[in-house]
């Protein structure tokens, strides 16, 4: 098995594989970049980068082709879709789910078929897809018989080209399925974009691929979070800590030359941002800032 930690003088380098285009590209770059990750002036035309300011190389590869490198060993860790990991079938380590890029692998039949549940696909029916494990593992415990056609896209213009009777493609809308005039008949897995990597490649990297994620986690926590600042009337403090319980609680600070306001710092959800500032300034607090929060390491 090719080991892709490389040992520089005394220091390990970690490979990481990203999305080299697609849907799932600009968020992880940004996520990357974020993260601390130091991608250099030039990157946007190299396949892949060494992290200035990290012992990490960055590699731009093709979604689908990121768990089979995983699994040999030429790269430790990557970001892909569980689509991805599911159909390849190997035995990998998700990590970190990261919240974009969500979509299920679903069958669709043609809305004027006479395909409307799984029942009616029988034995010999044409599936067209690009994730010919699974769609094979999913028809094979249900005990059908189909014909897998494998394609690398378009599954959906399959059923109308007569290639297929049915097709099972990634959703996320839906709006693809219906302008191609598909019907969604049965989900087979949900899927979103995962931090990735292997039993072996984690107990080789010796703690920089758990600090990778962690510093993956704290960017993606801090995006749902915005830090509140207020001065808020001193009688009020007991009744705004219930309504802030915060991560320990709000910070409570005495405003210089003041007895009657206070002043809090307190990390809220971005979605309460609203009815937070509106409370407060109904109890007469001033001063109200929110900003927004780079990370957060609980
Ligand atoms: P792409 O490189 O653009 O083909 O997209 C690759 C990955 O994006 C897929 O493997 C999925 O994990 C994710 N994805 C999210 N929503 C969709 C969607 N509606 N269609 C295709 N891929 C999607």
């Amino acid at each position: 098995m090719a080991v892709s930690i490389t040992v520089k003088g005394a220091k390990m380098t970690i490979r990481m594989a990203i999305p080299n285009k697609g849907r799932l590209y600009n968020r992880t770059v940004d996520l990357l970049i974020k993260s601390g990750l130091d991608f250099g002036e030039e990157w946007g035309r190299k396949l892949y980068i060494t992290a200035k300011n990290q012992d990490i190389e960055v590699v731009f590869i093709r979604v689908q082709d990121i768990p089979k490198f995983i699994n040999s060993g030429s790269v430790d860790l990557g970001i892909t879709g569980q689509d991805q990991i599911i159909n390849s079938g190997y035995n990998l380590e998700e990590i970190l789910d990261l919240g974009f890029g969500y979509c299920r692998l679903s069958v669709a039949a043609p809305e004027k078929s006479n395909i409307k549940t799984i029942d009616d696909i029988k034995d010999g029916c044409r599936i067209a897809t690009s994730f010919p494990k699974i769609t094979k593992k999913f028809f094979d415990a249900k005990g059908k018989k189909v014909k897998i056609i494998e394609v690398g896209g378009s599954a959906e213009i399959m059923p109308y080209m007569d290639i297929s009777d049915a097709i099972v493609d990634l959703v996320s809308s839906g709006l693809t399925l219906r302008m191609n005039g598909l019907v969604e008949i049965e989900t087979i897995a949900k899927s979103q974009a995962v931090v990735v990597t292997s039993k072996d490649a984690l107990s080789r990297s010796k703690g920089m691929i758990t600090d990778i994620v962690s510093s993956i986690r704290s960017v993606i926590e801090a995006e749902s979070k915005k830090y509140l600042m207020a001065d808020v009337p001193a009688s009020k403090l007991e009744e705004i800590k219930k309504l802030f319980p915060g991560v320990e609680g709000p910070t409570v600070m005495k405003i210089y030359g003041r007895d009657d306001m206070v002043a809090i710092h307190v990390v809220i959800e971005k979605n309460d941002v609203y009815s937070a500032v509106n409370t407060l300034q109904k109890m007469g607090s001033k001063g109200i800032l929110t900003v927004p929060i780079d990370r957060m390491v609980q």
